[in-house]
């Protein structure tokens, strides 16, 4: 493996023992840990700078306004967004998704379009989806995987044919949560503007994992998480083209958002503040911006290397288990940070239980994937995640932990 700095001293919460052992944090899919600077910057703004923003005119509310607008900026260069406008603060990837859904979906959708996704979307990429389908009378499609173990990721003939000019709107992730399938997504977002479709991608796997350029990808609205990607939980970010973010009304009303109101009406800001009503979650948009910061000193390819190494080591590693079914891309061909497998007559929720005996923190379960899951003919998967503090002799530590439990079970 090529050098690769230990990071690990910038994570406190890694240096702990759990159930006797040293901690093997392999659940980074679900949400990552957070460094010395994003902690620090949340103590800095609570302990000096805590104030409400924008309407304040004294020194602590500019500061924090300062603080949170720079974030946005910051935000905004850290995904290539032409203007730090296009950033809109969210809770995370599933508020910034529904956001679309009913803004944008109530706005444009009607019966006979077509909403399309794809086989692999997690719940927050489906369900709203489902929903202003529903709402709207549209019909909705998606696109399908390929294969007994979704190792072929999705049918791109199927792809050429659902995309159609009936097709408003095609919504899809970046990276799979549950395969580890990194789709392509300039590809997709070209395919679906040459029938008038807009775009909308599930970044939430992405994009604190390797470099990200919405004008690059040229898709319309990209959402992720702040909590995937080192920064802190309850911030994320909903990318928008402006020339639809200012065409679109808000979903949320409130303060903060208008310009003029009566007792009968109200006019609305443009965006961003349009789409941020009440008072924002400052402290934690200001440690976004912290992460944004170390990802980049870090350098986002190299992240992005060192996951694809860490998947490949894990890969032949645990390939060779008996009795072992991974799913997603097979050993050798791209796949994102994270594996997935199953063993027949093991329920991932007991792999899971056994390898924190170990000190192994590992995701068993759907994965908010049951569509995908009854599509493999499963009912959970035991998922180990990686990020830019794991080792090779972490994975080692997994694989010595499920050998253990094979040998418990009586299947190897
Ligand atoms: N999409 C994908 C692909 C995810 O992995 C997740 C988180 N598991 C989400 C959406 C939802 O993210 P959040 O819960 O932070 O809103």
């Amino acid at each position: 493996m090529p050098t690769w700095p230990n990071v690990r001293a910038d994570f406190p919460v890694l240096h702990q023992q759990v159930n006797g052992k040293p901690l093997v944090y392999l659940d980074n899919g679900a949400t990552s840990q957070k460094p010395r600077s994003v902690i620090d910057a949340l103590v800095h703004y609570y302990e000096r700078d805590n104030s409400n923003v924008h309407r304040g005119l004294h020194t602590l509310s500019m500061r924090a306004t300062d603080g949170y607008e720079g974030a946005r900026t910051r935000v905004a260069r850290f995904i290539n967004a032409a203007d730090p406008a296009e950033i809109i603060f969210t809770r995370g990837t599933t508020e910034g998704i529904n956001v679309v859904a009913r803004s944008w979906g109530h706005a444009h959708l009607k019966p006979g379009d077509i909403v399309l996704a794809t086989g692999m979307e997690h719940h927050s990429n489906l369900v709203p989806w489902q929903q202003a389908a529903r709402a709207s009378g549209a019909t909705f499609k998606f696109v399908p995987v390929l294969g007994a173990d979704a190792e072929g990721g999705l049918d791109l003939a199927a792809l050429d044919q659902l995309l159609t000019p009936q097709v408003k709107v095609f919504a899809f992730t970046h990276i799979s949560n549950t395969l580890g399938t990194i789709n392509p997504a300039a590809e997709f977002c070209r395919r679906a503007r040459a029938v008038g479709a807009v775009t909308v991608i599930d970044a939430a796997q992405s994009v604190g994992h390797g470099p990200l350029d919405v004008q690059a990808l040229g898709c319309d609205f990209l959402a992720f998480s702040g909590h995937k990607m080192c920064g802190p939980t309850g911030i994320g970010v909903l990318y928008g083209r402006r020339a639809l973010l200012d065409k679109l009304a808000p979903d949320e009303t409130g303060g903060g958002m208008v310009v003029s109101v009566t007792y009968e009406a109200a006019t609305w800001k443009p965006a961003p503040e349009r789409f941020e009503a009440g008072t924002p979650n400052v402290a934690d948009a200001i440690a976004l911006g912290a992460a944004c910061d170390y990802l980049d000193a870090l350098g986002r390819d190299q992240i992005a290397a060192h996951d694809a190494l860490l998947a490949q080591y894990a890969m032949e590693q645990l390939s060779v288990l008996p009795g072992i079914r991974i799913i997603g891309p097979r050993v050798g061909a791209p796949r994102s940070g994270l594996v997935s497998f199953a063993f027949e007559g093991v329920h991932a929720h007991d792999i899971v239980t056994f390898a924190d005996e170990d000190g192994v923190a590992l995701r068993g379960g759907h994965h908010c994937n049951q569509p995908l899951m009854r599509h493999l003919g499963l009912t959970s998967t035991t998922r180990a995640s990686f990020y830019l503090y794991n080792t090779e002799q972490e994975i080692d530590v997994l694989v010595a932990s499920m050998r253990r439990i094979l040998k418990f079970f009586g299947t190897a």
